[in-house]
């Protein structure tokens, strides 16, 4: 949003009294706070100025007095932008609200059409601050309670009795704008708690990949292929089919380091690394073992399945082009197949044997050992 939009979001809207460097969180805090009281306000101004106008002066003045209150205090806060003392204001208020209202309807009996206001001063408490004030909020409203109780006989005189139409409209209209207001809340109570946990689910994941990613060229690391060659062996254990590996080492790295320098060397690397899981199935997994070492995993293949594999990928790597016209890559491929009962060392110890004999031979080339 910038400064000379014509029409703003919540962050422009000055009515909230949100300010432009408020966080998500506390722009919505203060447009709910605001809404909230704002509504309250305006039925009190209708339930009061109802009760004036049907000659029921004592209870009209309460709720009147209560949005006078009120507005005044939401317009402390446009002016001031002092939240904190809104919010303390405004749920002083909303603890207040039904014991004014029943009162102004003279005592408990008489004031039962309301009491479904009751429920927000907890609830408000839980809302805007945490558990534990919420808890002192619920003491504040027993202790109120309490006081409503000892004064009933009091308020009783004041306010003549509603007929019973009025009760039983009043009784429905409070049920229903409570409800409203308390479904508002408790939506966006879950949804706050379901980004939160949308949230902290998205950065565990993140972490997660972090810890299983070589940060270099983006493919598994060793503790993923640790994790994942475990995994595949034990199905290969108990399903039977093959689990094919293949050791692949790019050949006279040290000279490419030493010729072009590290930087390139690194991108060679990534570009090496890319290329071996471009030719990759879904089910296959490509890891860098170590420093220009990669190993593939490829599950339900056979081992003729695996060199031929490997065959293809020793041509393409002949095949790769990088920025540097006379840089050419070879690199060096070991493939065995894990027997059951073996441990995931000795199946690597045995790629990198095979891996070995090829660059004993000359590099660039392919070697198999069964076992
Ligand atoms: P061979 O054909 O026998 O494999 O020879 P080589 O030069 O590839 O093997 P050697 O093990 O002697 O050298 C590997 C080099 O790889 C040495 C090391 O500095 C370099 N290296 C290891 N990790 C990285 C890295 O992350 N980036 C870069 N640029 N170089 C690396
Ligand atoms: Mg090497
Ligand atoms: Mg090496």
């Amino acid at each position: 949003m910038t400064e000379t939009s014509p029409r703003g979001s919540l962050r422009r809207w000055p009515l909230m009294g949100v300010a432009a460097d408020d966080s998500e969180d506390l722009r919505l805090k203060k447009a709910v706070l605001t809404i909230t009281s704002t509504s309250i306000a305006l039925l009190a101004i209708f339930w009061g100025s109802f009760y004036l106008y049907n000659g029921y002066t004592f209870s009209g003045v309460i709720p009147l007095g209560y949005s006078v209150i009120s507005f005044s205090s939401t317009l402390h806060f446009f002016r001031t932008k002092n939240f904190a003392f809104f919010c303390t204001s405004q749920q002083l208020l909303i603890l207040l609200l039904p014991f004014l209202l029943m009162w102004s309807l003279g005592g408990f009996a008489n004031g039962s059409v309301v009491m479904i206001w009751a429920v927000f001063a907890p609830l408000a408490a839980l809302f805007f601050i945490d558990l534990k004030a919420a808890t002192r909020w619920m003491l504040a409203f027993l202790v109120l309670l309490v006081i409503s109780a000892l004064l009933d006989q009091t308020f009783a005189v004041h306010a003549r009795p509603m007929p019973a139409g009025v009760n039983t409209a009043y009784f429905l209209l409070n049920l229903g704008c409570g409800f409203i207001l308390i479904a508002l809340m408790l939506y966006h109570f879950v949804k706050d708690r379901e980004s939160a946990y949308a949230k902290l689910q998205q950065s565990e994941t993140h972490v997660r990949e972090l810890m299983l990613t070589d940060p270099l060229t983006g493919v598994a690391n060793r503790r993923h292929l640790d994790n994942r060659m475990a995994m595949e062996m034990s199905r290969q254990e108990r399903y039977g089919p093959s689990l094919s590996v293949i050791l692949t080492d790019v050949d006279w790295f040290k000279h490419v380091n030493d010729t072009y320098g590290h930087t390139v060397g690194d991108t060679v690397l990534k570009t090496f690394a890319g290329h071996l899981g471009d030719s990759l199935r879904t089910s296959d997994f490509v890891a860098r073992y170590g420093g220009e070492e990669f190993v593939l995993l490829l599950p339900n293949t056979t081992i003729e399945e695996a060199v031929a594999l490997a065959e293809r990928m020793r041509e393409a790597t002949k095949r790769l082009r990088f920025a540097q016209s006379d840089l050419c890559l070879t690199a060096s491929f070991g493939v065995t197949v894990a027997r059951p009962g073996e441990t995931m060392a000795e199946v690597l110890s045995r790629a990198d044997e095979a891996m070995y004999q090829s660059k004993s031979h000359g590099r660039d080339r392919v070697s198999v050992l069964e076992n």
